[in-house]
């Protein structure tokens, strides 16, 4: 059985003082649903967070890290640094990454086998721009992101790794996938992942949707045989928001 897993991505929000504070509102709510929770704070958060979530069943996860080990490498961070403050999976690929800090699958196929050469587990992103969806192109460009990233992987690593489609033109807008589409889309990168790698690789891999996910939506969403969580931004800064989201299994 694959895993339900919801997952907060905070973006550049929240400072120390509304991290503690969104924090304390996040320990007050309830799991109903059986999903693996995780948040992804900004890496001046990270140390508190996971600090102070160390007896709580939410996993603390980060954004984004560099591929190098260390050195001059000004302003990044690395998968050894993350793991030495009890961080143990990491964002990669976010479309706002791809856009805004020019990451290539190129590099994002460097992040990956650093973060696995760490046993570190990789939520990684990736969906088409809305002119791709108009020129019908859309799953060639979703399939070609995951072969270009992932497709050097042995069919094992595949266990460390959650997918998280991400169509460029609704992560942010309020504009959501319709539950169809993500669903068409989910089987798709599934199939692709089937034709090579096998099955039970395919139906082993968490499929996470992403986009404008709120709580009215959630539920239709998570409906879809093929989509197997969320990673959620805007609705991830309020705690009864979130956790309406991750009970909506
Ligand atoms: C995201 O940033 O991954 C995201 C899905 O954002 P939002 O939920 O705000 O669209």
């Amino acid at each position: 059985m694959r895993k339900h897993i919801v997952a907060g991505n905070w973006k550049m929000n929240n400072d120390l003082a509304q991290s503690v504070a969104l924090i304390s509102d996040l320990k007050r709510q309830n799991q109903t649903s059986n999903a693996e929770v995780m948040i992804a704070p900004t890496f001046t958060n990270l140390w508190h967070t996971t600090e102070n979530l160390k007896s709580s069943p939410i996993e603390v996860i980060a954004q984004n890290m560099h591929f190098a080990e260390n050195g001059a490498y000004t302003g990044e961070v690395s998968a050894e640094m993350l793991k030495s403050i009890g961080v143990n999976t990491v964002i990669l690929g976010h479309s706002e990454r791809r856009a805004y800090f020019n990451e290539t699958d190129e590099m994002l196929a460097k992040k990956v086998d650093a973060a696995l050469e760490h046993n570190m587990r990789v939520i990684f992103c990736f969906g088409e721009e809305l002119a791709d969806r108009q020129a019908s192109t859309h799953e060639s460009v979703v399939a070609n992101q995951i072969k270009n990233a992932l497709f050097h992987l042995k069919a094992t690593d595949f266990q460390s790794i959650v997918l998280a489609y991400e169509p460029v033109w609704a992560i942010g807008t309020g504009e959501t996938a319709s539950p169809e589409q993500a669903q068409e889309m989910h089987q798709f990168i599934r199939k692709t992942l089937s034709d090579a790698y096998g099955d039970t690789v395919a139906n082993a891999m968490s499929i996470l949707y992403g986009g404008s996910v709120k709580p009215a939506n959630a539920k239709e969403i998570f409906s879809k045989p093929d989509v197997d969580g969320g990673l959620i931004g805007g609705a991830a800064l309020n705690a009864e928001d979130f956790y309406a989201i991750v009970n909506a299994f």
